[in-house]
């Protein structure tokens, strides 16, 4: 069944590892790094465990709808070597919309509304609904396709292929979130049932991003326009409805108000949120005005339809639940002119885990076990594989500056001078045709540094092409911009930003990236939410234990992801900087597995 001509280094006793634990209901904590071929090793062996245990099925969940497509890729090759394995993949239900995709339209709304829009697209019979049976397909596009050649819903179309299907590969809110989730575990047609699936967490280092996909926001700007709704279709709500739900509008907007335009997160009293505000409104009273809003635009509006009022009733009906059920769990702070319900305690959305029939996380950068366990609130024993090198380790060089440190209460002109010598220094001494990747711990390090570096710049003959990663800067025009250039490239980014979590720089297979940078150790900078998280994780597993998983690992999973930017292959050789002296600290040297060269910047150079 293996479908490559031969198995990479450590793949069969990993395989071997992994069908054992999944006999054993085990959790898997898979550590392998890129270049390891995890996605087959993992899928391969649950296709040989599904041989003999034909009732369970696997949802494995990814990022981002990128991500799915490597998996699908993987599923087709599987296929191809034992056709009895069926699959299917669940992205976000707009993307995979037959209205949507045969008139081209963009929709920027939530999912949310989508997915009410849908129930009454369906309720009026306005959507095909059938089985379709493609052929095996590697990508998304491909199915996409199929389905409006056959005239049939997409969404729909792969839902009812859960019941043939032994993989449903899907992006995170299919789990995480407990509205999408529904769709998967709980539905018309094509249930998957907990406790009889094996879920594979991808990318299982990115707590954040699990997080996210509970978390809940509301803008005052998005209260404001749920006014304008009101007045707008006053003619079609009860006037009784609507004067409550404008009391209710400015009991929220006013409470909003007074934290508007807050530049950090500031947490809020949850007691006092809930008495000043969702106390004081009903619910129920909300939930309806914003259902006839909703149904009228849907009638105007189609597939665009969004209700603001909708938005403000399900973040107050989201608190209303998490504030009943995980009141220490969870934390209300103000952002510019948002409030956000946190998560201060992960396990309340991945603790599900638990009740599946087993689950695999897996990652480049894996967390330690106890974090796994911990953090992710695993009851259950969990197997820790980690596979370690699969390259000549002699190819990875490790260098620490010993004489700067972007610690928070340090940061000033001297430092972020030294950082931009740094670069320019280390830049000069890696052959040209490399690229050095360069990663600050936040935009404001990064403007500040590359003031004095422009500066610097200048003064030196050789040229240097910058590429500076801002918020909307895209990975694909990136690798297209490093593919025409000659000179000497720097690429300046933020810590587990786009760049240094997703970006693939290499030609005919050997990596371009000749050096990375850590320009600082990402820490975290202060504010409410951290606090609050920290306060919570420490509460739970002690002092230490809370730094460790709130701070000191994310930290160090952002050193690691960027680190993992350069090595891709087994010819690819890199050097790796920190230019912070914490690093130097036994405990982060250990959880880095690094043993580092001091280096120190020619005094001269700084005169
Ligand atoms: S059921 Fe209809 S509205 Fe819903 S995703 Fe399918 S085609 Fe679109």
């Amino acid at each position: 069944m293996w479908p490559y001509p031969e198995f990479r280094k450590k793949q069969k006793e990993v395989i071997n590892v992994i069908e054992k634990s999944l006999r054993n209901r085990k959790i898997v904590g898979l550590n392998a790094p890129t270049g390891f071929g995890k996605t087959i090793v993992v899928l391969y062996s649950i296709a040989r465990f599904f041989k003999e245990n034909e009732d369970k099925k696997c949802l494995y969940v990814v990022r981002t709808k990128k991500e799915v497509r490597p998996v699908l890729k993987e599923l087709y090759m599987l296929k191809s070597r034992a056709a009895w394995i069926n699959y299917t993949f669940l992205i976000a239900k707009k993307d995979m919309c037959l209205h949507r995709l045969r008139t081209s339209q963009e929709l920027k709304l939530p999912s949310e509304d989508f997915i009410e829009t849908c129930r009454d697209f369906r309720s009026k019979n306005l959507c095909p609904l059938k089985r379709i049976k493609p052929k095996s397909f590697s990508k998304i596009s491909e199915f996409l396709e199929i389905a409006m050649e056959e005239e049939a819903c997409p969404w729909y179309a792969c839902k009812y292929m859960f019941d043939e299907a032994h993989f449903i590969v899907a992006t995170y809110p299919y789990l995480f979130n407990p509205y999408i989730r529904q769709s998967v575990f709980s539905y018309d047609v094509g249930v998957l049932h907990l406790k009889d699936a094996v879920i594979v967490v991808d990318e299982a280092h990115n707590l954040e991003s699990v997080i996210q996909s509970s978390d809940r926001g509301l803008s005052a700007k998005t209260v404001e326009r749920s006014l304008s709704e009101l007045d707008k279709y006053s003619h079609a709500v009860p006037a009784i409805l609507q004067e409550a739900c404008r009391e209710y509008l400015y009991i929220l907007l006013n409470f909003m108000e007074k934290y508007r335009g807050a530049k950090r997160y500031l947490r809020l009293n949850a007691d006092y949120f809930y008495g000043e505000v969702v106390d004081r409104i009903n619910l129920d009273i909300l939930g309806e005005a914003s259902d006839i809003i909703r149904g009228i635009k849907v009638e105007m509006h189609g597939l665009k339809a969004r209700s603001f009022l909708r938005s403000v009733w399900r973040f107050l009906h989201y608190f209303d639940i998490m504030y009943t059920l995980h009141y220490e769990d969870i934390g209300v702070f103000a952002l510019g002119d948002r409030i956000e319900v946190k998560m201060l305690n992960p396990a309340i959305a991945t603790a599900l885990l638990n009740e599946a029939y087993t689950a695999i996380l897996m990652s480049g950068t894996l967390p330690p076990l106890d974090y796994l366990r911990d953090v992710y609130g695993l009851k259950r024993e969990i197997e820790y594989v980690k596979v370690g090198d699969i390259f000549p380790p002699e190819n990875k060089r490790y260098f620490c500056a010993a004489n700067v440190t972007t610690k928070y209460r340090v940061r000033g002109s001297e430092v972020y001078k030294k950082l931009a010598y740094y670069i320019l220094y280390i830049r000069a001494r890696i052959p040209s045709e490399y690229i050095v990747l360069t990663v600050y711990p936040s935009y404001e390090v990064m403007s500040k540094v590359l003031s004095i570096y422009e500066k610097a710049k200048e003064k030196i003959e050789e040229k240097i092409f910058d590429i500076v990663e801002r918020e909307n800067t895209k990975i694909d025009e990136v690798a297209e911009k490093i593919g025409q250039l000659s000179e000497r490239v720097v690429i300046h980014a933020v810590a587990g930003g786009k760049l240094t979590e997703g970006i693939e720089l290499t030609r005919d297979g050997a990596s371009l990236i000749g050096a990375v940078i850590v320009a600082g150790l990402p820490f975290p900078e202060p504010n409410d939410y951290l606090e609050a998280y920290l306060a919570r994780m420490s509460e739970l597993y002690g002092k230490e234990k809370g730094w460790e998983y709130v701070v000191l690992i994310p930290t160090l999973i952002k050193v690691k992801q960027a680190f993992g930017r350069a090595i891709r292959g087994p010819k690819d050789k890199a050097s790796f900087f920190i230019l912070d002296r914490r690093a130097l600290s036994k405990k982060i040297l250990e959880l880095l597995d690094i043993k580092p060269t001091i280096i120190s910047l020619p005094s001269r150079l700084l005169a």
